[in-house]
């Protein structure tokens, strides 16, 4: 399997916390400590402080992006969030179908897709999150999860498109719980992610989007998790929020692109 033209991106998922001056303050301090050989830094902030992030980021190789929108362009959605107004406070990706979203809001595979087709449109990459239950683990359906998810949130994405897709595996039990997969159970359930992408395109395609693995990353078990062939990147929740844990992960996962 060719995994030359894979990207490696460390993505942090700050959910509903720091404020725009918490913000600067990270982003600051993150830029004094990246080098050129540091992979892709994508933070993923609150709406409120994603103008400020992205000022700041200019320039410094690190990418802006909102946490969640809504599939419409505009309208009368009170409390919601267009892509093109993310695009506007310049944001250039969103994180879709996380599983807070999915659980805690109801959100189907349906509505994300959606949302996936509407991010294409306004330009903003997806990072598209699926995960199985520690009940469907447990009961053996986690692959038959796992294809139903990619299948359905990409769903008429055509094939030229999927190159402005991430994947990111969450499992649901490892998310802020302390619970990781094991390298090798998340390089298992990544090849299949990659089989799933591979049936709705084709190989070529499905070897070039980076699948992140998401679910309790911290420093301690970051390495191990990146030197899987099919790991090309991480999705880290809490342990993005102090700039020293994040910045030992983002430093032990190695350089720009999987080799
Ligand atoms: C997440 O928010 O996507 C996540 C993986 O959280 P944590 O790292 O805290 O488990």
């Amino acid at each position: 399997m060719s995994t030359e033209n894979r990207q490696k991106i460390i993505v942090a998922n700050w959910k509903m916390y720091k404020t725009i001056g918490e913000t600067a303050e990270f982003i600051k301090e993150l830029i004094q400590e990246l080098s050129e050989q540091s992979p892709s830094v994508y933070l993923a902030v609150p709406f409120t402080a994603i103008k400020t992030a992205s000022d700041l980021a200019e320039g410094n190789d690190i990418v802006i992006g909102a946490q969640n929108m809504n599939d419409a362009s505009e309208g009368a959605f009170t409390g919601e969030i267009a892509g093109r107004m993310l695009k506007d406070a310049g944001a250039k990706f969103v994180i879709l179908g996380h599983s807070e979203r999915r659980q805690i809001y109801k959100e189907s595979n349906a509505f994300i897709n959606r949302k996936v087709k509407r991010a294409i449109k306004d330009d903003l990459q997806a990072i598209l999150c699926v995960g199985e239950t520690l009940e469907e683990r447990e009961e053996g359906t986690t692959q038959e999860i796992l294809n139903k998810q990619i299948t359905e949130c990409l769903e008429g994405v055509d094939v030229s498109e999927l190159n402005k897709i991430i994947l990111a595996y969450e499992p649901i039990w490892a998310i802020g719980t302390g619970k990781t997969a094991t390298p090798e159970m998340a390089e298992e359930a990544h090849q299949f992610c990659r089989q799933s992408l591979k049936n709705i395109s084709n190989k070529e395609t499905a070897d070039s989007i980076s699948i992140l693995y998401g679910g309790s990353v911290k420093p301690d078990n970051a390495k191990g998790l990146m030197e899987q062939p099919d790991i090309d990147g991480l999705l880290v929740g809490g342990a993005s929020l102090s700039l020293d844990s994040f910045f030992k992960i983002v430093n032990d996962s190695g350089s720009e692109s999987k080799k």
